[in-house]
């Protein structure tokens, strides 16, 4: 049977907290052919752009933004949260329902005009991507795609992300 990553995705409803519905992708971790299946579609959403690092955000991205970059035979740089990267960094704040959250990457993590991938397990409301643009470009970088395992497409992220070439796998 072909591969639907849909299968692989478990809804958990009220986490982290009640009403929110969660999209869990611990089982498309726990299946290998299922792993290897989702890496496949992503480069195949790539089609033939050059890549010279995958970036993932904190946690969820680590996953396959590491896998992709394998694949790919590049780097890849972890975007995390404040206060975890232990050498010279840049921050950049971004703006939650209620507040603002801040992300950081290594000052030397990317060399001006290299071809970045971005990749994040969810697109919600666009605003951990937009942040993380803000980063990369800061740093010179030039952004091919970002690309998603999903997209929750009622929350309208893609408009955060005009002008970027933005890519899931599914839609929400
Ligand atoms: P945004 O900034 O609103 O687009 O939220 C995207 C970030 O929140 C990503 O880093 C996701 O990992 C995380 N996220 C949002 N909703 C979910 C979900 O349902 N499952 C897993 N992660 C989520």
């Amino acid at each position: 049977m072909a591969f639907n990553i849909k299968d692989y995705i478990r809804d958990v409803q009220d986490f982290p907290k009640e009403g929110v519905g969660f999209k869990d992708i611990t089982p498309l971790l726990n299946n290998h052919d299922a792993m290897m299946s989702t890496v496949k579609e992503l480069i195949t959403l790539l089609g033939d752009k050059k890549v010279d690092r995958v970036v993932g955000m904190e946690s969820r991205g680590f996953f396959f933004g590491t896998l992709l970059a394998a694949e790919l035979g590049v780097g890849f740089v972890p975007v995390r949260k404040p206060g975890k990267l232990p050498f010279d960094k840049i921050s950049q704040e971004y703006a939650l329902e209620y507040g603002t959250d801040m992300l950081e990457m290594h000052a030397d993590a990317i060399k001006p005009g290299e071809l970045v991938l971005i990749h994040d397990d969810v697109l919600a409301t666009g605003g951990t991507a937009e942040a993380v643009c803000k980063l990369v470009e800061r740093l010179g970088g030039k952004i091919v795609q970002l690309n998603f395992l999903m997209e929750l497409s009622f929350l309208h992220g893609r408009e955060k992300l005009k002008g970027y070439d933005v890519q899931s796998i599914v839609s929400y």
